[in-house]
């Protein structure tokens, strides 16, 4: 059974799923979003993540680099080309500028972790969050998560980009699910496919389908679209998505604002920003959103 890495198990999360949350954030994404605000998470494998500002500039990555991979002298400290990932310079970098990202975490350490919050969830509505990267990458794995889960009576609450195998999901983890976030991030197929790397069709069938299993199977559905300027925001895109929704029947959704802190976390992980959002370092203004929102509040969809 593959195992995922773990980002980060956020306690106290207000922002991910109903109440309040423990979100596990899983490493690896089938989809690269050009705007990834979690770039850290697109790949599976552990990450050196290089803070310049944090670096106090004392050497001493230099000195337990056994690659000669690390030297202050050089542009970044971290030569990528030439760092194998050991993470020895993590161990010792006094201010944490240098870390490592993804680490192993068994199914029962998380299950004991998340239920030191139990009081929390209860009186909250809340649970557990699974979300990522893609939490259906690791469909075996992280079903047997939250089975586990549940029999300990934690409530979990899944986020997905819907780019996986629905079958294989549908038998696995959509069993202990009680609510579901999936993000619908743009409708015309070769522009999703320019910006998220892969085409929706998977996406949009696997949207029908959970929509149409949501009453049987007792979770609730939210689909979500990041507000991403001049590529998701747009007229033409929010309508197509708002029809969809209206042929399938979803009276419910949510935008995303645009949220450009993910630059700083993007440069940290030594990856170039895309051309198409270097001039977008800034929030939306509130006219925006409510223009969006109108999209779909003017034809009855609850945003
Ligand atoms: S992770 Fe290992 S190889 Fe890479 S810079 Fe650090 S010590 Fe050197
Ligand atoms: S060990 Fe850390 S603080 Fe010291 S030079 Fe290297 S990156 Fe900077």
């Amino acid at each position: 059974m593959k195992s995922p890495l773990v980002l980060e198990l956020k306690g106290n999360s207000l922002d991910d799923g109903p109440g309040i949350r423990t979100a596990v954030f899983f490493k690896g994404c089938p989809l690269s979003c050009v705007w990834c605000h979690n770039p850290e998470s697109k790949h599976t494998e552990a990450e050196l993540s290089v803070s310049l500002s944090d670096c106090i500039g004392c050497g001493t990555c230099k000195k337990v680099c056994p690659q000669k991979a690390a030297d202050l002298a050089q542009q970044g400290i971290v030569d990528r080309a030439k760092c194998v990932r050991c993470f020895l310079c993590t161990e010792s970098c006094p201010p944490k500028a240098l870390q490592r990202v993804g680490r192993e975490m068994s199914i029962e350490d998380i299950v004991k972790k998340c239920a030191a919050d139990k009081p929390f969830y209860e009186v909250s509505g809340g649970g557990v969050t699974l979300s990522g990267g893609e939490p259906t990458m690791f469909t075996d794995w992280v079903g047997e998560l939250a089975l586990r889960l549940t029999e300990e009576g934690m409530r979990v609450h899944l986020e997905t980009c819907g780019m996986f195998d629905y079958e294989k999901v549908r038998g696995k983890l959509l069993p202990y699910v009680s609510s579901i976030y999936m993000d619908v991030k743009i409708a015309d197929r070769e522009a999703h496919r320019k910006y998220c790397g892969v085409y929706n069709d998977v996406i949009l069938e696997n949207l029908r389908r959970l929509f149409a299993d949501s009453g049987e199977m007792g979770f609730s559905l939210l689909p979500r679209t990041p507000l991403i300027p001049e590529i998701t925001d747009t007229d033409e895109n929010l309508t197509a998505i708002m029809r969809l929704y209206k042929e399938i029947g979803i009276t419910r959704t949510e935008l995303l604002p645009y949220n450009p802190t993910w630059y700083g976390k993007t440069e940290k992980l030594g990856v170039s920003v895309p051309a198409e959002l270097e001039g977008v370092r800034h929030w939306q203004s509130s006219e925006k959103l409510e223009h969006c929102k109108d999209i779909f509040r003017s034809e009855g969809i609850d945003c």
